[in-house]
């Protein structure tokens, strides 16, 4: 735990030794559509760029209304803690990202750069195609900018580790359940994140390792369980107030957490075709969850298997997928009669007034208030 962890907070470095050990490339990308097997595959390291707040002298002047996880990648970029990235991936995604990463390589116009579009509606009649076709696109850039041939076998290997990794990280997640909790969600949400900025391959090993110590925890005493919901996250920082206030956070639908692992490449012959689908295929963002509204169903199904309690809502100011999903999740949670706690936040969290929204939640949820309510726990 504590190497995943230091993995995390010390991604630069972690990065840089990276590079000088195998002489390869390192790419950043935003969002979690971006099909990294490809990447992995020839020979570079992918990383999500995350934010980190620091002060900022640099974004009013170049972006306008952007959420603030988006204005810390640009400051992150602009004050060099981005130094050693070799290239930037764009994805058709939200508006604020797009405009962070292109906003990024006008200041860096020697960056390798290529856009990426991923349907917005991945359920479309001929979004695989398109998937499938940017796939290939990509490729070829890939083998231009690297000089060098993807292989089918490169392929192979990395989606076998892109997938073992899911897999162990799925096993990380079954720790929280109800039966045998064992995990904080502040640890698996650091050990989720630490997995987005390192080498898969190496995150597996700690994995391998790591896991067994966990199971042979004694499970933690039952407390109010509850779910995170909403924009993605870049820390435990919440996970972490919630703790301190007797509850865990044992369930989360959020981009970068359980949706960033819940399904696989299941191989087939056409290789890209394989990776693009399981793109395709993974739980909807809110962005793109446009035709059918399965993502408050999907919230649920994962609130009843993990036996939560209550729902927090954690959207970033100006996030406008969230914004304008929210209205669906929030009438499905009191449809069914789910207590939830909706807040805004930026990246750095106004820690007294979460603290009090989220204290409020709990003592509702707790037996006694819950009846008093009219929930039914049963
Ligand atoms: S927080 Fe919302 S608006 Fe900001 S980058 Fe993420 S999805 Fe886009």
């Amino acid at each position: 735990m504590e190497n995943l962890k230091e993995i995390l907070d010390g991604r630069h470095e972690y990065a840089k030794d990276w590079k000088k050990r195998t002489g390869g490339k390192v790419v950043g990308y935003y969002d979690v559509y971006f099909p990294e097997e490809l990447l992995y595959a020839a020979g570079a390291l992918p990383i999500r760029i995350l934010a980190r707040h620091e002060a900022d002298d640099n974004t009013d002047r170049q972006m306008y209304g952007n959420c603030y996880p988006t204005r810390d990648m640009l400051n992150q970029f602009m004050n060099g803690r981005y130094d050693y990235v070799d290239g930037l991936i764009d994805i058709e995604s939200c508006q604020w990202w797009h405009n962070a990463c292109s906003t990024t390589l006008v200041n860096f116009p020697g960056l390798f750069s290529h856009y990426f579009f991923v349907p917005d509606y991945p359920d479309g009649r001929k979004s695989k195609d398109v998937m499938r076709s940017e796939m290939g696109v990509f490729k070829t850039r890939l083998e231009e900018w690297l000089g060098k041939t993807i292989t089918d076998e490169a392929l192979d290997h990395a989606i076998e580790v892109y997938n073992t990794n899911r897999n162990l990280l799925r096993q990380v997640y079954e720790l929280r359940r109800f039966d045998r909790s064992v995990i904080l969600g502040s640890e698996a949400m650091e050990i989720v994140l630490a997995c987005q900025v390192m080498d898969k391959a190496e995150a597996n090993k700690i994995l391998e390792k790591l896991i067994p110590e966990l199971e042979s925890r004694e499970p933690h005493g039952d407390c109010v369980r509850l779910m995170l919901v909403g924009s993605e996250t870049y820390d435990a920082e919440l996970e972490k107030l919630v703790e301190s206030l007797g509850a865990n956070i044992v369930i989360d639908e959020l981009d970068n957490g359980s949706s960033y692992i819940w399904n696989n490449v299941i191989p087939q012959k056409d290789r890209l075709m394989a990776i693009g689908l399981r793109y395709l295929g993974r739980p909807h963002s809110a962005l793109k969850d446009n035709v059918w509204r399965r993502r408050p169903e999907r919230i649920y199904e994962l609130f009843e298997d993990y036996q939560a309690d209550g729902v927090i809502i954690a959207k970033q100011i100006y996030c406008h997928p969230h914004g304008t999903d929210m209205y669906a999740v929030w009438k499905l949670l009191r449809e069914r009669n789910i207590p939830y706690h909706t807040f805004e936040r930026d990246s750095t969290m106004p820690y007294e007034e979460t603290k009090l929204g989220v204290e409020a939640l709990i003592n509702m949820i707790k037996p006694g208030m819950t009846r008093l309510y009219g929930w039914s726990k049963a």
